[in-house]
């Protein structure tokens, strides 16, 4: 199973890829967790990326490209993966569904967490009081950024997936346990139609 979470930042992707991961024996692709990685390590991606982050912006979609095609090839995605934060913007979209095809894979389901702004902003301040600001780009100001961002780049993949027919949406707003048992019904959806 090949599942890619999309969202605006603070929908809960991050959280929910990781148990979904856990309990079906998935590999996580974090996109967003391997630059800050790069970031650390002051890696040649890491110190193009490092600025580009803290602003909000998108990193390069050839850079992203390269990074997802070298990771998808690691041993642990064998028995699939959940892309979380990744593709970002349409030519991602277009260059994952040409990797896949390449390895002959597919994307099964594709889920759309839905949270209003008010929400985000309210969960990106308490997670940024939690870390200790241990995201630089966790502040009001580079959350509006990102949410501008990700309206004009990355909405656009709502109607490109519902147009294949592999879009499913998901009521973020709900509890984190309450989330999670919609995410496990889409997923007993999909292995009932298989
Ligand atoms: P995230 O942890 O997913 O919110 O990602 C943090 C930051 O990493 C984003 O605001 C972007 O600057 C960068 N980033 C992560 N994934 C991508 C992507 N697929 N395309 C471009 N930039 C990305």
């Amino acid at each position: 199973m090949n599942c890619v979470f999309v969202g605006p930042p603070g929908a809960g992707k991050g959280t929910q890829a990781i148990g979904m991961c856990q309990r079906h024996g998935l590999a996580h692709l974090s996109t967003g967790d391997m630059l800050r990685a790069a970031v650390a390590n002051e890696t040649e991606t890491g110190l193009k990326a490092k600025d580009i982050m803290a602003r909000g912006a998108l990193v390069s979609d050839d850079i992203m490209i390269a990074i997802i095609s070298d990771r998808i090839e690691e041993p642990d995605c064998v028995n699939g993966f959940v892309l979380d934060g990744f593709p970002r913007t349409l030519p991602q979209a277009e260059a994952l569904k040409k990797l896949l095809a390449e390895r002959e894979l597919r994307l099964d389901l594709v889920i759309n967490f839905n949270v209003p702004d008010e929400t985000l902003k309210e969960r990106i301040l308490k997670r940024s009081e939690e870390t200790g600001g241990a995201r630089d780009d966790d502040s009001l100001e580079v959350l509006a950024k990102r949410l501008d961002v990700y309206r004009e780049s990355t909405a656009p993949l709502l109607p490109y997936y519902r147009t294949e027919g592999i879009l499913r949406e998901i009521d973020g707003t709900k509890d984190i346990e309450t989330v999670t048992g919609d995410v496990e019904l889409l997923i007993k959806e999909l292995a009932s139609v298989a």
